[in-house]
C-alpha cells in the first residue's frame, strides 16, 4: 500500500504546482493591467501618446493588450508646448499665463544684468572697485551710459544711508530704481482708434531685414483676431518673393486675408491696395508689413515716406511700430536712430528678448527715442508676443 500512498502525494503535490503557476500567471496580468492604468493617474509629463507603454511578455495572450486600450494621458493644467507650425484656429494663450511664461524665459536670457545685481548684493564690502565692475556690466547689458549712471548714483545713494547689511532691503531698491528707469507711466497701447470714424486703424510695421517683422505681423494678428477684429495684412516687402509667401502663411494660420503683389511692385502700391480693402470691406485693423532694406538714409526715407503717404491717401496711420532685434545690441541702437529719424515711430517692438543676454535695451532705447517699448517677442511661437510689462521685466531681469 506505500505505493498508492505515495501516488496520492504525487497527485497533491502535482495539483498544487498547477495551481501555483496559474495564480502567478493571473496575478502578472493583474499587474500588467495596473500597469497600463497608471500612466493615466500619475501626474507625470505626457508621453507622446503613439507609444503605449505596453511590454508584452512572450506567451502571454494578446486578449490582454487589447483589453485595455491606453487613453492619451488628459491633463488640462499641463502648458501647452509651443508649436509654431499650428495652424491658429485654436484660441490663443491667454495674456497673463503668456507674460508669466515669457518671465520665465526673461529672468534666464537677462542673466548678465541679474548677475551684476546679483554679484553686487553679495559682496561682503562695497568699495569702489565692486561699483565700477557693477557700471561696466550695467554698460555692456545695454543699458546705456546715462541711464548706467543714473542707476548707479541712485544705488549708491540709497546704499550709503542705510548700507546693504539687508540684502533683502537692497534688493528692493534696486527694483524701485530700474522701475523708474523703465518708466511705468508710459502708454504702451496700441494705437488702433481710426482718425475718422469708419476707417480701419493701420499699424505700420518698420525695420532691419531679418529682425522679425513679419514674424511679429502675424503674431499680432492672431492676438488682434482672438480679441474679435477684423484684420487685413498688407505685404509691402516686395523685395523678395518669398517675403509676401510669408506673410500670406501667417494670414491664412490665422484666417485673415493678405493683399499682395509681384516681386519687385512698388511697396506703396501695396500698401495702399491693403488699405483700400481694409476702407471697402469695413474691417478693423490694416497691418503693413514692409522691407527694411537700410541702402541709404535717403532711400530708405524715401521708400518709407512713401508708403506713409501714399497710404494715408486713404486712412492715417495711426501706429507706426520700430520692429528691433534685442541681440544686435549697439548696431540694433544705430539703426533704431535712423529709422526715428525717417518715420514717426509711435512703438517699439523689441523681438528676441529670450536670445539676450542683454536685457538693457529696454531701457536705452526708449530713452534716445523717447519712444515707449510697446511689445517684446521672446520666442518663434505663434503666443511668443507679449505686451510689455514693466514689472514683470523687472522681475524678470532681477531673476524674482
Ligand atoms: P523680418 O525680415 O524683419 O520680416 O523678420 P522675420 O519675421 O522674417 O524673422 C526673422 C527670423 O527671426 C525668423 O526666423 C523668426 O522666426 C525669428 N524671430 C522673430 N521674432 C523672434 C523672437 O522674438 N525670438 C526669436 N528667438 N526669434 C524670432
Ligand atoms: P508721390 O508723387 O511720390 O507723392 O506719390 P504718388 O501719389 O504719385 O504715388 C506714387 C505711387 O504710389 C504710384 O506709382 C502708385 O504705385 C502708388 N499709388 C499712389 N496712389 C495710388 C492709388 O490710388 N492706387 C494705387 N494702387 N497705388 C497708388
Ligand atoms: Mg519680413
Amino acid at each position: 500500500m506505500d505505493w498508492f500512498f505515495w501516488v496520492i502525494i504525487g497527485v497533491i503535490g502535482v495539483a498544487i504546482i498547477i495551481a501555483g503557476i496559474i495564480i502567478t500567471i493571473d496575478g502578472r496580468r493583474q499587474r500588467q493591467l495596473e500597469a497600463e492604468a497608471r500612466p493615466e493617474l500619475e501626474p507625470t509629463e505626457a508621453e507622446p501618446p503613439v507609444v503605449a507603454p505596453v511590454d508584452v511578455p512572450v506567451g502571454e495572450e494578446p486578449a490582454v493588450v487589447d483589453a485595455e486600450p491606453v487613453p492619451p494621458a488628459a491633463e488640462p493644467e499641463a502648458e501647452p508646448a509651443p508649436v509654431p507650425t499650428e495652424p491658429a484656429i485654436d484660441e490663443p494663450e491667454a495674456p497673463t499665463s503668456r507674460w508669466a511664461r515669457l518671465r520665465r524665459r526673461l529672468a534666464t536670457s537677462n542673466n548678465a544684468l541679474a548677475r551684476a545685481l546679483g554679484d553686487l548684493l553679495s559682496a561682503d564690502k562695497i568699495d569702489d572697485e565692486v561699483w565700477d565692475d557693477f557700471e561696466t556690466t550695467l554698460i555692456t547689458s545695454d543699458l546705456g551710459v546715462g541711464p548706467t549712471t543714473e542707476l548707479t548714483e541712485a544705488l549708491r545713494k540709497e546704499l550709503a544711508i542705510d548700507g546693504v547689511a539687508d540684502p533683502e532691503r537692497a534688493k528692493k531698491v534696486l527694483r524701485t530704481e530700474l522701475l523708474k528707469l523703465v518708466d511705468p507711466t508710459l502708454d504702451r497701447s496700441l494705437n488702433l482708434t481710426p482718425a475718422n470714424e469708419g476707417d480701419p486703424a493701420v499699424v505700420l510695421v518698420v525695420g532691419v531685414n531679418g529682425t522679425g517683422k513679419t514674424t511679429t505681423v502675424g503674431k499680432l494678428a492672431r492676438v488682434l483676431v482672438a480679441e474679435g477684429k477684423s484684420v487685413v495684412l498688407g505685404a509691402a516687402d516686395t523685395f523678395r518673393a518669398a517675403a509676401a509667401e510669408q506673410l500670406a502663411t501667417w494670414g491664412e494660420r490665422v484666417g485673415v486675408e493678405t493683399v499682395r503683389s509681384d516681386e519687385g511692385a512698388d511697396p506703396a502700391s501695396v500698401a495702399f491696395d491693403a488699405v483700400a480693402k481694409g476702407v471697402d470691406t469695413g474691417v478693423d485693423v490694416v497691418i503693413v508689413d514692409t522691407a527694411g532694406r537700410l541702402h541709404t538714409k535717403t532711400g530708405l526715407m524715401d521708400e518709407l515716406g512713401k508708403v506713409k503717404r501714399v497710404i494715408e491717401k486713404k486712412a492715417p496711420v495711426t501706429e507706426v511700430l520700430l520692429v528691433l532685434d534685442a541681440t544686435t545690441g549697439q548696431n540694433g541702437m544705430t539703426q533704431a536712430r535712423i529709422f526715428a529719424e525717417v518715420v514717426d515711430v509711435t512703438g517699439i517692438v523689441l523681438t528676441k528678448l529670450d536670445g539676450s543676454a542683454k536685457g538693457g535695451i529696454v531701457i536705452q532705447v526708449q530713452r534716445e527715442l523717447g519712444v515707449p517699448v510697446k511689445l517684446v517677442g521672446l520666442g518663434e511661437g505663434v503666443d511668443d508676443l507679449a505686451p510689455f510689462d514693466p514689472e514683470g521685466f523687472v522681475q524678470g531681469i532681477l531673476g524674482e
